[in-house]
């Protein structure tokens, strides 16, 4: 049994022992000396929603609005090189483990234009950080490919043959965007792979989507394999109307996914200071019980030209921007949906030199520890090391 002393939770106060036995952990009892905890422990970071193969590419332009990104990235994708996407893709991995992401699901270009140069370029980057981070690939048909396009869907079937493990698109970049939705329903229930789709990543209520995503999902039994990136259009209708949806999302298990940094900076931009926030509701869709989650979105691109896919900032301008307070809630949001650590679980965890979590989250300090399945991975990304000595960590003999 390997022992981690003196740590604060995120769910109780005082200082801790927490037990490891082989990947799991195995027990927590108070601390055994009474020194001030020295680390916060919780459990890892999960990334749900990032764009590794277009990270770190940007110059220091900043987009005039959401369509003049897109068409910017439009016009990169064309030059690209495997190589180029699998090096910005590591180096956003890299980024992610160390500040203690364990799990990255990141949507990958397949177009006419792109090819499957970005899912092999992401694959590549992804098996080589195989030991330290899991990643999920999202087959995601962009601006320039419409579901609805017997091109797209050859193009779904040929990546996750690759290994893309679900698909998504953007519809409302699409000639028909309920036809493109209907086409991504039916793309994901034949290939039976899950779906992440971008959608209603805009304020203009009477154009939303997202009841018809409800209605299509449950039409094809595909509940609790859906997932809504953005729904920022749930922060421009009334409440009542968003009361009645969020229900309905619970009830299809579709997963949530908010995008704060992005929301805050792209919505309602180009028309003077912003007046509203555009994140979708956050309290309200979590007391509905939608599974709700955070990703960094775009880091260092066309769309966003800040970021460095660090979970525990995006945590921290979430909590702002969607006044979330209680802290195992905003572990849930940036820990996929862990909202504490719990003897029983995978020792998949992350040490931060912090007392609390809202310390962590106020200074996001350097010199973290993330463990996975027990073991400490290094900040390069290398294979788990032994616990044993690394980092301030003590080892009791059992
Ligand atoms: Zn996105």
């Amino acid at each position: 049994m390997r022992v981690i002393r003196s740590v604060a939770l995120i769910d109780r106060a005082g200082s801790f022992d927490l037990a490891l036995g082989g990947d799991r952990v195995r027990a927590i009892s108070a601390a055994a000396d009474a020194t001030p905890p020295r680390w916060l422990a919780m459990p890892s970071l999960v990334n749900l929603h990032a764009h590794a193969n277009r990270a770190y590419a940007a110059p220091a332009q900043r987009p005039l609005s959401l369509g003049d990104a897109v068409a910017s990235a439009k016009r990169e994708r064309a030059s690209a090189t495997v190589e180029d996407i699998q090096s910005r893709a590591t180096r956003l991995m890299r980024r992610s483990i160390a500040h203690g992401v364990s799990s990255v699901r990141t949507h990958t270009d397949i177009d006419a234009i792109t090819g499957m140069r970005a899912i092999e370029g992401v694959l590549a980057a992804a098996s080589e950080v195989a030991s330290s981070l899991d990643v999920e690939v999202v087959a995601f048909a962009s601006a320039a490919a419409d579901p609805c396009h017997p091109g797209t869907q050859a193009l779904f079937a040929e990546a996750v043959g690759r290994g893309a493990s679900l698909i998504g698109a953007v519809p409302a970049l699409c000639a028909n965007p309920a036809a493109a939705l209907e086409a991504l329903l039916d793309a994901a229930l034949a290939l039976g792979v899950p779906l992440d789709v971008h959608l209603d990543e805009h304020l203009d209520a009477p154009k939303a989507l997202i009841h018809q995503l409800v209605d299509g999902t449950v039409a094809r039994g595909l509940q609790g394999r859906v997932t809504v990136s953005h729904a920022c259009v749930l922060s421009a209708m009334s409440r009542d109307d968003v009361r009645r949806l969020l229900d309905r999302m619970a009830e299809a298990c579709i997963v949530l996914v908010v995008l704060p940094e992005l929301n805050l900076y792209l919505q309602a931009r180009g028309n003077g200071a912003p007046r509203v926030r555009g994140l979708a509701p956050v309290v309200e869709a979590l007391k509905a019980g939608v599974a709700v989650r955070f990703g960094t979105d775009n880091v260092r691109d066309w769309f966003f030209p800040f970021g460095d896919g660090d979970m525990l900032e995006t945590g921290f301008v979430g909590a702002m921007a969607a006044h979330v307070d209680a802290p195992e809630e905003l572990s849930s949001l940036i820990c996929g949906g862990r909202r504490r650590i719990e003897v029983g679980d995978v020792a998949d965890l992350l040490l931060i030199p912090a007392s609390s979590l809202d310390d962590a989250l106020a200074r996001r300090p350097g010199g973290r520890v993330l463990l996975r399945r027990g073991c400490v991975v290094g900040a390069a990304g290398g294979a788990g090391a032994a616990i044993s000595g690394q980092a301030g960590l003590v080892d009791a003999a059992d």
